[in-house]
């Protein structure tokens, strides 16, 4: 009952990939705090990536709320007008309980296909403080997605050079809900049953990593 109550006050930052404005996408960004190495703050994502997060963000947050979660959202539209260091501290200000960055993938090879979760690498300063929950939410996370979608595994990645990840000071996991390069993917990742499937995926696991 107390947990209950705790995870019902809880909030779920969901931070929906790409969508950033070009002027400020182009710019560039320490990878982690203090690091000389820089990475443009939004490289564009897949085609047809942005919206695809977006709109699986919007059902994730209906779900949660409907749950009795709190939501934020770092972008509600295009234009954003911040870096994966902004986004990454706009969940940290709100105190987050779980970030959830939502993205689609992407490959040359067109026959590529299924659903990943990344979840940030230890590194001393950077992610000590949310690694291992932040793992223990990815491995939910991916198994929600998979019993949810029946795409095909591609597991739990430990990521170190992300800059949303690095920067984050809340439990965090990103979702590769698909690629958007295999045809058949790309369709189901386009079709509000899918994304609707996503969405009741990550609002599940969120409930589960919530609720222990
Ligand atoms: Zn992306």
């Amino acid at each position: 009952m107390l947990a209950e109550l705790a995870a019902a006050a809880a909030l779920i930052c969901l931070d929906p990939g790409h969508g950033t404005a070009p002027e400020i996408g182009r710019e560039l960004e320490p990878i982690g705090p203090g690091s000389a190495r820089l990475k443009v703050k939004d490289p564009g994502g897949a085609a047809g990536e942005a919206p695809v997060a977006l709109a699986i963000a919007r059902r994730t947050r209906a779900l949660l709320l409907a749950q009795g979660y709190r939501v934020a959202m770092t972008r509600d539209g295009i234009g954003y007008r911040g870096g994966n260091r902004e986004r990454a501290q706009f969940c940290n200000e709100r105190g987050a309980a779980l970030m959830v960055r939502i993205h689609a993938d992407g490959s040359s090879d067109p026959g590529v296909h299924g659903v990943s979760t990344l979840v940030p690498a230890l590194r001393r300063g950077w992610t000590n403080d949310i690694h291992t929950a932040s793992r223990r939410a990815g491995a939910i996370v991916q198994n929600e997605l998979v019993a949810a979608t029946a795409a095909r595994d591609l597991g739990v990645v430990e990521r170190a050079d992300l800059t949303g990840f690095n920067w984050a000071d809340v439990p965090a996991v990103l979702v590769e809900a698909g690629f958007m390069s295999n045809r058949r993917e790309a369709g189901l990742l386009r079709s509000a049953a899918y994304q609707q499937k996503v969405a009741g995926a990550l609002a599940r696991a969120a409930q589960r990593f919530l609720i222990r």
